[in-house]
């Protein structure tokens, strides 16, 4: 696309302008891209921003993902929460033996 600037390096350059706050003018004057392009930029919306994201086979669920697979952390948090829970319940029980010693 004509006027867009023609480089990742360049795109990360200005979102990295952007994040150390420097305004929308600012970045058009800095780059010489236009205005609707920075805008774009700072959305995170520029084609060379999303640039072919990784899909690869996740080992744990099998399901085509870009790593790290978000399903298997949120499985993985559940199983931990529940193996905390199986856990306390386990003390309690072996408390409650030991009275009957
Ligand atoms: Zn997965």
């Amino acid at each position: 696309m004509r006027g867009y600037p023609k480089t990742p390096d360049q795109i990360h350059e200005i979102e990295d302008a952007f994040a150390d706050g420097m305004s929308l003018r600012a970045v058009v004057r800095e780059f010489h891209i236009s205005r609707q392009t920075a805008r774009i930029i700072r959305d995170g919306r520029h084609p060379l921003q999303n640039v072919d994201p990784i899909y690869e086979r996740c080992p744990g669920c099998g399901g085509k993902v870009t790593l790290p697979c978000v399903l298997c952390r949120v499985q993985k948090v559940m199983c931990i929460e529940r193996a905390i829970r199986v856990n306390l319940h386990d003390r309690r029980q072996q408390v409650d033996t030991k009275r009957w010693r």
